[in-house]
């Protein structure tokens, strides 16, 4: 793995201190500190962004032939599978992950660079059937400069999701990771610096700009040299996102929360269903987008599902991401634990029931870190905040249901609709179900399984555009259309 020297950021192709406030990055599993990051400045983004658009426009990369841009991100995606221990080392410290898990992410965005390369080799432009004497043709081209903004759950996966498609679009792009992860970014933008430099392409071609607040995210996104912007993070940061972009008139795509329901049916395979209801909702520590954090059980199940749900619940194993036996990890900080156990509370308050969980696990091994028990709540209706609001955290919520439309409607009563889990026998009613649900995305009999291959995206208030999928990399360009006069017919006002 290149050295990583948390006092450099990427800024306009060089390694260099950023003008920004420090940010001190902290393990969640123990509150000790990693390191200060010298993050960047609005100044620094300014920097950045004219570096990139003068990098984005340089004929050795505006004119590199597909097959050879390929290369480039082939060679990324190598680089990330071969340092994948290091990334994952990196990530667990930085988020609190368990290291299978945080594996399992630097191996998915080796596999985004690659299956972005196959896309990049097999785009075509269209001709377009003629209506006249002329050819007509659609072609694709770069935007530019792409704004990245990423928050702090998966940040490698987020990363690459971009990263590759805006690159394979011929961009330049200016990644911005959360301010609670920046490390991994960092260690990110090593690996495509090197490749860059090894290919001779102009290095301002990636800038990882890492930022406080929202400070450096609003001043990528409001820069007028950025053409486009892909965020994933809260839906509230989303629409201030959006309100940026309408104001300059540039696309963004948004990858916004969610708060998914999971359906168990009375005909249910009851291992099968238990098993993927907690991994929906704990792995993690319940600290995904996607995360089934509303279970809806048949109320003829209902007792015996919840109950045996809950003593298996107790009985995972709480601890750090980096020991071998840990399934649910700290919290990512800890104001953001004194988050989550604040909802927890108000569950209560508004009348819920706390089957196991609850609190911060007690005992010498969890005392300095942000840890938070796995937690099951019943007996709260489903127009309750715990029921409405993204928790982010290992928090599950139980409600029982009489009949399918009164599910449904139960299930779509959320602002959110990004993803949907159905556990049934049934062949037609997981159909009828899947296609009733308004989610992006929909699991039957699976839970939390992604192909790079496949679209991802939100409806409602869990956000607008399509991420991967074989369109991925046309998200990052602009199409054009070109009329080519075929023979010498008239114009209307020819003399
Ligand atoms: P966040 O919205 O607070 O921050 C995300 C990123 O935006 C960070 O880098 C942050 O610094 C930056 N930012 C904050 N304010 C900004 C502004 N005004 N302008 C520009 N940038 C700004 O989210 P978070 O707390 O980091 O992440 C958790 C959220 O992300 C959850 O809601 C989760 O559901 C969502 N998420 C969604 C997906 C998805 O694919 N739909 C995936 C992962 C996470």
């Amino acid at each position: 793995m290149p050295r990583i020297p948390a006092d450099e950021i990427l800024i306009a192709g060089r390694w260099r201190r950023g003008g920004g406030l420090p940010i001190h990055t902290v393990d969640p599993a123990d509150g000790s500190l990693i390191t200060t990051v010298h993050a960047a400045s609005p100044a620094d983004v300014d920097e950045a962004a004219h570096a990139a658009a003068e990098a984005a426009a340089a004929p050795e990369w505006r004119d590199l032939p597909p097959h050879r841009r390929a290369r480039v991100l082939y060679r990324i995606g190598d680089l990330l599978e071969e340092h994948a221990d290091a990334l994952s080392a990196l990530q667990t410290a930085d988020t609190g992950k368990t290291l299978g898990e945080t594996r399992a992410l630097a191996l998915s965005a080796a596999g985004t660079f690659r299956y972005t390369v196959a896309a990049l080799e097999t785009a075509e432009d269209a001709l377009t059937p003629p209506r006249g004497p002329y050819v007509t043709m659609s072609t694709y081209e770069p935007i530019g400069v792409v704004g990245a903004v990423n928050p702090w759950n998966s940040p490698i996966a987020s990363d690459a999701q971009k990263v590759a498609p805006a690159l394979a679009g011929g961009n330049a792009v200016l990644l911005k990771p959360a301010e609670w992860t920046p490390l991994v970014s960092l260690a990110f933008g090593r690996l495509v610096h090197r490749v860059l430099t090894e290919e001779r392409l102009p290095t301002a071609l990636l800038a990882v700009l890492p930022g406080k607040g929202r400070i450096v995210g609003d001043a990528i996104v409001r820069h007028p040299l950025v053409g486009r912007i892909g965020f994933t993070g809260g839906t509230t940061t989303g629409r201030a996102i959006a309100r940026a972009a309408a104001d300059k008139l540039v696309p963004a795509s948004l990858e916004l929360g969610g708060k998914s329901p999971t359906i168990v049916r009375e005909d249910a395979d009851t291992e099968q269903a238990l098993a993927g209801v907690m991994y929906g909702i704990f792995s993690s520590s319940g600290q995904s987008c996607i995360a089934g954090s509303r279970l809806f059980v048949h109320a003829s199940r209902y007792d015996a599902f919840v109950g045996e749900l809950v003593e298996r619940v107790r009985k995972l194993r709480v601890g750090p991401g980096t020991s071998p036996d840990t399934q649910v990890a700290p919290l990512v900080h800890h104001a953001h634990r004194d988050a989550v156990a604040a909802a927890v509370d108000l569950a209560r308050k508004e009348g819920g029931r706390v089957l196991c969980g609850g609190s911060a696990p007690e005992g010498e091994r969890y005392a300095k870190g942000a840890y938070y028990l796995p937690t099951v709540i019943d007996s709260l209706p489903n127009s309750a905040r715990a029921c409405q609001e993204e928790i982010f955290g290992p928090v599950l919520v139980a409600l029982p249901y009489e009949d399918e439309d009164e599910l449904v409607a139960q299930a779509n009563d959320s602002v959110y609709g990004l993803a949907c889990g159905i556990w049934t026998r049934d062949a037609r009613a997981a159909w009828r179900l899947g296609r009733r649900i308004e989610a992006g995305t929909v699991w039957i009999n699976t839970y939390k399984q992604f192909s790079i291959s496949t679209p991802f995206g939100g409806m409602k208030d869990s956000g607008l555009g399509i991420e991967k999928g074989r369109d991925l990399i046309r998200a990052y360009q602009r199409q054009k259309s070109l009329y080519w006069g075929t023979d010498s017919t008239p114009l209307p006002w020819a003399n």
